[in-house]
């Protein structure tokens, strides 16, 4: 497994970095970098056969990841998480092809691995000492993790509001875990900045670091492997920055540019209703989104965010090309989405099955066919945000004492929904 990758690119100004360079954005101009592949040369020597019997984990296609010498990987197994029918769901919403990527079922539980196999395995190759980032929770599992596999020294950064469990979950890996308190977005924000320009401290945030996203694109891969070789109509993605989303998009991209696929699918970004930059963005048909929203008001934890890194640039640029959509999902819709996944075996966070909600208000709106062809992408296990399951069952739960009446009454009136 050889990567193909030649350079880095800045989005902006179109400067160039070698693959061994440890910069984060461009030194010219400050813009995002993204890794550039030799897309013809692969076509030209790809056995795909060959590809398809490796192990399914994101580094099945490491011809189209960033890492130059395979002696740096660091991988916990993830990716191949199974595309799985919701045929309960899909009947509730009015979708007879619904179907969910159950990336709860990665190393720590949630996608973010995906991109931390790449971000980590990209600092072991470039001799980086130290590394550090800030998070609600997910991403500083998964950093905690990988860094930790790497044996490179990591400090995470916690929101003051993360939950026990995400704490919990950043903590046992060893890494300095520590609780910041601030007044206001900007100022964690402009001690980040700081943090780049003083310390000149490697940055793991994501498209800051330019390799993350490169992790993403495994969905496209995959999805692809899992249809038949095809893609299907849709893909709904939860976005706060966007990587997942903007994975997604470079992963079909490259498909269609090996010769594997003819089209694109629909992507939709789906953002809480009380910080949705990106969908008023979408809507009032900008290239550039506005900070907006209040990033704590919605259950959706770890998509609260009122500014997008790159002002969801890229995001907005990937929904024009695929004819996607944005969509605002409120947290009553999102706690009835997290029920209707309950049915089909799936326990997600509202983060996750906020895209399940989407999907019902495409379906609704008509913009998605009963029979299209839909892929919802949850991203995080439900276990690590337990408490909003009593909001989704605010009745309650029944008690019994161990005697046999009670427990044939209780079982006499259980019937089964059809
Ligand atoms: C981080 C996260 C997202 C959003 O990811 P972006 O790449 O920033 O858009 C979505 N869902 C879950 C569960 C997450 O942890
Ligand atoms: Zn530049």
């Amino acid at each position: 497994m050889t990567t193909v990758a030649t350079h880095l690119e800045c989005d902006d100004c179109h400067a160039r970095y070698g693959l061994l360079d440890p910069v984060n954005t461009c030194r010219q101009c400050g813009g995002l970098l993204d890794t550039v592949y030799d897309l013809e040369r692969l076509r030209r020597q790809l056995d795909v056969e060959a590809v398809l019997r490796r192990p399914n984990t994101v580094w099945r296609w490491g011809e189209l990841l960033p890492l130059v010498d395979d002696a740096h990987l660091v991988s916990l197994g993830e990716g191949g998480a199974p595309l799985l029918a919701c045929e309960q769901a899909g009947e509730a919403i009015g979708l007879s092809r619904l179907a969910a990527k159950n990336d709860a079922m990665n190393p720590t539980a949630s996608f973010k691995d995906r991109s931390f196999t790449t971000a980590v395995s990209k600092a072991r190759e470039l001799g980086v000492r130290l590394g550090f980032t800030y998070t609600s929770g997910n991403a500083g599992a998964s950093f905690a993790a990988y860094m930790a596999k790497a044996r490179i020294p990591s400090v995470v950064l916690v929101k003051d509001w993360a939950t026990r469990e995400k704490i919990a979950m950043i903590r046992i890996y060893g890494c300095r875990t520590v609780i910041l308190s601030y007044d206001s977005f900007a100022e964690v924000t402009r001690m980040l900045e700081e943090a780049v320009k003083r310390l000149g401290i490697y940055q793991f945030v994501l498209f800051i670091n330019p390799y993350r996203h490169e992790g993403y694109k495994s969905y496209a891969y995959e999805l692809w492997a899992e249809l038949g070789r095809r893609v299907p109509d849709w893909v709904i993605q939860p976005v706060s920055n966007g990587g997942g989303l903007y994975g997604l998009w470079k992963g079909f991209h490259e498909l269609k540019a090996l010769g594997l696929v003819d089209r694109l699918p629909r992507l939709v970004a789906c953002q809480p209703a009380t910080s949705p930059p990106i969908v008023r963005a979408f809507e009032a048909g900008k290239a550039v989104a506005e900070k907006y929203g209040d990033p704590r008001a919605s259950i959706a934890q770890s998509i609260g965010s009122d500014a997008p890194i790159g002002g969801g640039r890229r995001i907005l640029r990937a929904l024009a090309d695929t004819r996607g959509q944005a969509v605002a999902v409120t947290d009553s819709a999102m706690l009835e989405a997290m029920a209707l996944l309950g049915r089909d075996g799936l326990f997600v966070e509202p983060s996750s099955a906020i895209t399940v909600a989407a999907a019902k208000l495409l379906a609704t709106k008509g913009i998605i066919a009963p029979d299209d062809q839909v892929v919802c992408i949850l991203t995080g296990s439900g276990l690590k945000q337990p408490d909003v399951v009593d909001r989704v069952f605010p009745q309650g739960l029944e008690r019994i004492h161990a005697r046999i009446e009670e427990l044939e009454l209780l079982l006499a009136t259980t019937r089964g929904e059809g």
